[in-house]
């Protein structure tokens, strides 16, 4: 009888422990949601540690975003902006080393990724209240502005300038990837094996999914509202950047004019893709291509990325065809059947 009694208070104990656990790792997953470098921003962390990695990344990330905005007048990028055509300007190394690295995307996308585009994208205003279709006179003007190779740097002093008064620097298309890389390593250093970090459609995806799935990544629908797939890739620790027609337009006439600008020109890319999305271990190098393969054109941008180790590629162009580079193809998997994925992407096959 005794024996019985032990038991059941035994049993009894057991389920309690278990029930506590699942409760306790239930709340081990931790979410926080902002809005910084002109997005809204989503940090998803599993780990009982997560909560203070949590508060340390989005620090960071609205860190960045005041040393890097060109919509804060107090930021890095302003001041180097103001005193264009004079002396150059002390940055910190987080700025430093954006506008760096921004640099080599440039000459990689022969120009086509230009961060010296600002006073063109101000003209255009896509995205803001002010959005209009400048006057040819406009553009010629400030075309001759552009030019990523007027960014004079200063390794010593650490130190940035831009050659020519008016001349303006936007790292729009490249800060967002540099935040994901530092929200990234701020997890690491603090221990976290699983999270997601979505940057306003810059993802990192970290680890693995707390049931050991590698993470699943939705390629948005570019032709679509938010939250249509047109595939889907699973990953572990890659970043997955997709630069696409669907983040800032305007509509006019029937003709969508979209925020990524060809610097040879002036106008919104009409390179006919629609979005490229590059899939790199670090951001940064995910977000400075893939703006500038969208410019560039499938042919073109399918031998670049074939040229660079470690980096993948999923183009979609305006007809509905899916090319994907040869590392990504089985990974891929197709889930509206209006697209079709393109044979020429074994062009890309080493
Ligand atoms: P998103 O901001 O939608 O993630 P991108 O990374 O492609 O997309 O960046 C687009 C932003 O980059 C634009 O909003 C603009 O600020 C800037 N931009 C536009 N055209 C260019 C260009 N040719 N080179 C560099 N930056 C650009
Ligand atoms: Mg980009």
């Amino acid at each position: 009888m005794n024996i019985l009694l032990l038991i059941i208070i035994l049993a009894l104990i057991i389920m309690l422990i278990l029930i506590v656990r699942t409760d306790k790792s239930k709340k081990r997953q931790f979410v926080k949601e902002f809005y910084s470098l002109g997005t809204t921003m989503t940090l998803m962390v599993n780990g009982k540690k997560g909560e203070k990695a949590l508060d340390e990344a989005m620090k960071k990330v609205m860190n960045i975003d005041d040393k890097m905005s060109v919509f804060k007048d107090y930021s890095e990028i302003s001041k180097i902006n103001k005193n264009a055509g004079g002396k150059l300007q002390i940055v910190s190394e987080d700025t430093y080393f954006v506008i760096k690295k921004a640099i080599e995307f440039c000459h990689l996308s022969q120009g086509t990724f230009d961060i010296t585009i600002r006073p063109i994208v101000g003209l255009w205003g896509i995205g803001s209240d002010n959005a209009r279709i400048p006057s040819q006179i406009e553009i010629d003007n400030k075309l001759k502005l552009i030019n990523y190779k007027d960014v004079v740097l200063d390794e010593n002093s650490n130190s940035v300038g831009l050659k020519y008064k008016n001349q303006e620097i936007d790292l729009g298309g490249i800060a967002k990837g540099y935040a994901a890389d530092q929200v990234k390593n701020i997890f690491l250093n603090r221990g976290i094996k699983s999270a997601l970090i979505n940057l306003g459609g810059n993802v990192f995806a970290m680890g693995e999914k707390t049931n050991g799935d590698k993470w699943k990544i939705g390629i948005q629908n570019p032709l679509s509202p938010r939250g249509e797939f047109v595939g889907i890739i699973s990953i572990i620790n890659k970043s997955v950047v997709t630069s696409g027609n669907y983040e800032r337009y305007f509509d006019v006439e029937g003709k969508r004019l979209q925020h990524i600008i060809d610097p040879r020109t002036g106008f919104p890319s009409e390179s006919k893709i629609i979005s490229a999305t590059i899939i790199s271990d670090l951001s940064i190098d995910g977000d400075g291509l893939s703006t500038g393969v969208y410019i560039l054109g499938l042919d073109k941008a399918l031998s670049l990325i074939k040229s660079l180790d470690g980096i993948e590629a999923i183009f979609i162009t305006e007809d509905k065809k899916i090319s994907v580079t040869a590392g990504m193809k089985d990974n891929f998997k197709l889930c509206n059947e209006e697209f079709i994925l393109d044979k020429r992407s074994d062009l890309n096959e080493n």
